[in-house]
């Protein structure tokens, strides 16, 4: 409950004020999930060049700024209805959190590569996958949620991206050959923490986190079981909770010798490492390697990263 919004530290953090401990800059964090988002969306470069683009929000008197990592990211200072604008009906761009953004750059898979998204809807990282794909080779788009593929499909409908197909099933029981992907996605189900600044009921909600960490853990492992050797396969939440995050990969890790965890270099962003540790639970001592992103440091979501590599 506020009691004075003039001090961020009169706030009632709700469900992260056990994360207090984590962060020095905790009245940052508190004052910066009490602020809108800024606008970030990022450019389909099989529609708009970053010119047609500057020059259709020039007539708006906009002018977004590119983030360093990745041509295709761009922000506006300030939280703008850009979504139904004639250019984003035309598919030139799609509106997404900038933390959103960063999974296919990190993953980058390449033209002609098998990929797999296992939770893919409703498919703004999908759509940015394949256009680093250069929409050729396969993008198998999965998701659990009938009515959430069907945004999905309107989302590579509008972007007019042609190398990704949309399967409906329980990514825990995927069927596919062991081995087939070169590069998979799991942008797990997760308790939405890092979603608060769009979604201030978080604060409050009480996760099962026992039950949404056990679904994450066998997803993963299924994501494993499913890349080639030499793959990449990044895990992902837009949670806080070191429950989903870094306990889940620090037991795969645990669990597979030919599992590593690749550094995260995102030019332009600040990340802050992975846990070793929380309450009474060590963690793999890799785990530094993945990426917790804190609202205040990018002004953006929370998230997390984890970017793994098979052995060849
Ligand atoms: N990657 C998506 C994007 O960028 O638009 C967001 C994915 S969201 C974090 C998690 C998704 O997992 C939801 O769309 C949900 O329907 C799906 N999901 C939940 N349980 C699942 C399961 N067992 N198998 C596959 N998908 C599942």
């Amino acid at each position: 409950m506020k009691t004075n919004t003039n001090d961020p530290s009169a706030l009632d953090p709700g469900v992260f004020a056990r994360y207090q401990q984590l962060m020095p800059d905790w009245q940052a964090f508190c004052h910066t999930i009490e602020q809108p988002l800024p606008t970030t969306f990022w450019r389909n470069p099989f529609r708009a060049s970053h010119q047609e683009l500057m020059n259709f929000f020039a007539q708006y008197d906009l002018k977004p700024q590119v983030y360093s990592f990745s041509p295709l990211a761009y922000q506006l200072p300030a939280n703008l209805p850009i979504s139904r604008l004639p250019a984003w009906q035309a598919g030139w761009f799609h509106v997404q959190e900038m933390v959103s953004m960063l999974a296919a750059p990190l993953l980058a898979p390449q033209a002609g590569q098998q990929v797999l998204d296992l939770c893919a809807a409703p498919g703004g990282k999908t759509a940015m996958l394949a256009c680093l794909m250069q929409q050729q080779g396969l993008l198998l788009a999965n998701d659990l949620s009938i009515d959430r593929i069907k945004a999905l499909r309107h989302v590579i409908g509008r972007l007019g991206m042609s190398n990704v197909l949309c399967t409906q099933s329980d990514a825990r029981y995927f069927q596919a050959p062991e081995q087939s992907f070169d590069a998979i996605l799991a942008d797990v189900p997760c308790s939405c923490e890092g979603t608060v600044r769009r979604n201030p009921k978080v604060r409050f909600a009480q996760p099962p986190r026992d039950k949404i960490q056990a679904s994450q853990q066998i997803i993963l492992a299924k994501a494993i079981e499913l890349l080639k050797p030499g793959g990449r396969l990044l895990y992902s939440t837009c949670t806080l909770a070191p429950e989903e995050n870094e306990a889940v990969v620090s037991q795969a890790l645990s669990q597979h010798d030919n599992l590593s965890l690749v550094p995260i270099a995102l030019e332009g962003i600040h990340t802050r490492p992975g846990l070793l540790h929380w309450q009474q639970q060590g963690f793999h001592p890799s785990m530094a390697l993945s990426a917790r992103l804190y609202p205040q440091d990018n002004n953006s979501g929370g998230f997390y990263l984890a970017l793994m590599e098979k052995a060849a």
